[in-house]
């Protein structure tokens, strides 16, 4: 099929060729009919894939095409990081409309190739369809040394729960564009909802110490995501409400869900979520990001979870509730 894009297939992909440097991880990178990627036997290869499409993950009168590409490789990314993972390789693959403007393109490629760049991800390989509706496609491959990936399945009774960051900022901002107030991209209180950083350090240093029992990335909401540990590890958990690390922006009032409604169950924060055991020694801080306890893991074959306030008295939790474009 012959494509009607802003640019042909093949001088995107030439395009996007030029842009990508060469590495160690990737013996053969766009041009073949695969990539080929270096493994040895003592390393396990991670893939993780992601889609983003508009009016789902993005819109186009909301997010500038820059950090539409930077959300795109962060929800592969903060993937990699949660394993404890060194990313490698990302794919792409991308849906466009025929009327799309080249210059959204190339910003959308800028915003990814930033981001690749400072984690030394090499852009592979891909492929390019025209579709009604924007939709990137992104795999990422990252490697473990075999045997040492984090996985939601470790947690145990009696392991505290901890957080990177701070939960609901992304969701914030959300749920203010929504309101209909205009928030630029480039504001520094928006950030981490326009270029969420993938916490590819905290996740190597739980790795490479062995801090970790189990650990998630926060993309559907801290409530949602606990609930997949707990599904994986068949325990319970309880959280305590003072200590879960909320945002405070906006400070307006007169929106619908709080603070704490928006830390639990807000999405795309892509911070990480981890449980350690009792004894081990977190630290406050990992490179320059904030790890706070925010609770216990619990004997609970329902595998349910808890809230407990300041006074001790503890509510059952239910996952989810925050609908991101509906
Ligand atoms: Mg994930």
């Amino acid at each position: 099929m012959i494509l009607q894009l802003p640019l042909s297939e093949a001088k995107l992909i030439e395009r996007i060729r030029r842009s990508s440097r060469s590495g160690r991880a990737v013996a053969l990178g766009i041009g073949d009919d695969c990539a080929v990627l270096c493994v040895s036997a003592r390393h396990e290869v991670l893939v993780t894939t992601d889609l983003s499409i508009e009016g789902t993950h993005f819109r186009r009168d909301w997010h500038p095409a820059r950090s539409v590409g930077h959300r795109c490789l962060t929800r592969g990314l903060s993937d990699i990081a949660a394993m404890g993972g060194e990313p490698r390789a990302a794919f792409l693959s991308l849906a466009l409309p025929g009327e799309l403007e080249q210059e959204w393109v190339d910003e959308f490629l800028a915003g990814l190739q930033a981001l690749a760049r400072r984690f030394k991800v090499v852009l592979a390989g891909g492929d390019v369809a025209q579709a009604p509706l924007i939709a990137a496609d992104i795999v990422v491959t990252g490697e473990v040394p075999a045997g040492t990936a984090l996985l939601r399945s470790g947690a145990r009774p009696g392991d505290s729960i901890c957080v990177s960051g701070e939960v609901g900022r992304s969701a914030a901002v959300l749920q203010a564009l929504r309101g209909g107030q205009k928030i630029s991209a480039g504001d520094r209180e928006a950030r981490a909802h326009f270029f969420p950083e993938p916490r590819i350090e905290v996740g190597r240093y739980l790795r490479r110490h062995k801090l970790a029992t189990a650990a998630i990335d926060i993309s559907d909401g801290l409530s949602t995501d606990l609930a997949h540990i707990c599904e994986a590890s068949s325990v319970g958990a309880v959280l305590h409400e003072h200590s879960i690390p909320r945002s405070v922006w906006p400070a307006e009032s007169g929106y619908q869900s709080s603070a704490l409604h928006l830390a639990l169950h807000g999405g795309d924060d892509y911070e990480l979520l981890f449980t350690a055991r009792p004894a081990a020694k977190i630290p406050a801080r990992i490179g320059n990001t904030n790890v706070r306890r925010i609770g216990e893991i619990i004997n609970d074959r329902a595998r349910r979870i808890f809230l407990m306030d300041s006074h001790g008295q503890r509510k059952p939790l239910t996952p989810g509730g925050w609908q991101h474009f509906a």
